[in-house]
């Protein structure tokens, strides 16, 4: 019979070994490992080590750590073993793959992690870190840390380029938006979560409104297919007048900011609004007592000003300004969505 080893405290010690894991993904992403192993046949630990410019002892140590972690396989062939992409790694972490991780690992390594080591600090003050890990006094986490310089910039633009192009297809999809033909992404960034949106709706224009740090790099991200239905804004949603649209989107935009904050962002919307709008809200819904997803909740111990809500806060927030909850979609990606529209009555509140 099995033994019952409720006595090895197994979740435990695999929590505790959860920053080796991390950091594992991050170094062999940083190094390229999964971009020259993308060949057909694999590669020796000699051929690996050569290719990112790294010792061989280390090299094995970072190959074999991966290969215990479902990233990499050793298989032998003839004589040797060589190293290969896993069908995962293949589709994820290869920087050119259409759904590439790259850019967010990345971004997790520069910027995410120097926060949270200085995690204790964040509980003890309940602020977020910047100043302490990158030495910048911030007020505003997008103008002042994140497009400061232009290498941060890309960085962080490419982390959100490549969440939105493998979430983007399922938010797309996630309603019926067929009596939408015009729509607003407002913080829509590098427009890759636009593209999805038109590929998906053959009637629906989108125009990208975000800050001119960011509209003006747009070239970067632009596909090799260029969309005529996607147009770009730039402005300041906090200050400036929006787009007029049939649909506005707000992808992981809420979740940044105070209610305060997002107040002055909501009444601007509220004031653009004609019968027939919608508004779709994409985010990582919290369940109601606050347990779940623990992605979201992890999250939140880097944040700035902002908060991760659920289903029930957001529409509390968003009813204030008329906004009435239509549907939700729990969309088994990595972001959920949730799609708004303003009833009559409410209409004369605003
Ligand atoms: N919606 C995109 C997505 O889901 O991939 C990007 C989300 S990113 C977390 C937040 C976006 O809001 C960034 O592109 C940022 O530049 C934009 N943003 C922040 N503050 C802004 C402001 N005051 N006015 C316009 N855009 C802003």
């Amino acid at each position: 019979a099995k033994c019952n080893r409720q006595d090895v405290p197994h979740s435990i010690i695999s929590l505790l070994d959860g920053f080796k894991v991390s950091k594992t993904l991050f170094t062999a992403s940083k190094l390229k490992v999964f971009d020259v192993l993308n060949t057909p046949g694999g590669l020796t630990l000699e051929e690996v080590a050569g290719q990112i410019n790294a010792s061989l002892l280390g090299t094995e140590r970072l190959l074999e750590a991966a290969v215990s972690l479902g990233l990499l396989e050793r298989v032998r062939q003839e004589e040797i073993s060589v190293y290969r992409n896993t069908e995962q790694a293949s589709r994820f972490l290869v920087t050119d793959s259409p759904v590439s991780l790259h850019g967010y690992i990345l971004h997790c390594n520069d910027m995410v992690w120097p926060l949270f080591s200085h995690l204790e600090s964040a509980v003890r003050e309940g602020t977020s870190q910047h100043e302490r890990a990158f030495g910048k006094k911030k007020e505003d986490v997008f103008q002042d840390v994140y497009y400061s310089k232009d290498e941060v910039k890309i960085r962080f633009m490419d982390a959100m380029h490549s969440i939105a192009r493998v979430t983007g297809k399922d938010l797309a999809t996630a309603f019926d938006l067929s009596c939408y033909k015009t729509a607003c992404d407002i913080g829509g960034c590098t427009g890759a979560m636009a593209y999805e949106f038109t590929k998906a709706h053959p009637e629906l224009s989108v125009t990208i409104f975000d800050l001119p740090q960011v509209i003006e790099m747009r070239r970067h991200f632009q596909p090799k297919e260029n969309d005529e239905r996607v147009s770009f804004v730039a402005g300041d949603f906090f200050k400036d007048d929006l787009p007029k649209a049939d649909l506005y989107i707000l992808a992981r935009v809420l979740h940044d900011w105070s209610d305060e904050k997002l107040h002055v962002l909501l009444s601007k919307l509220s004031k653009m609004w004609t019968p027939g709008c919608g508004l779709l809200v994409s985010e990582i819904l919290l369940d109601e007592e606050r347990r779940r997803p623990s992605r979201a909740l992890l999250q939140a111990l880097s944040m700035t000003e902002g908060k991760q809500r659920s289903t029930a806060e957001y529409s509390a927030l968003l009813d204030k300004h008329g906004f009435t909850l239509k549907h939700v979609k729990h969309t088994d990606n990595l972001l959920d969505a949730m799609l708004f529209v303003k009833e009559e009555q409410n209409d004369k509140r605003t």
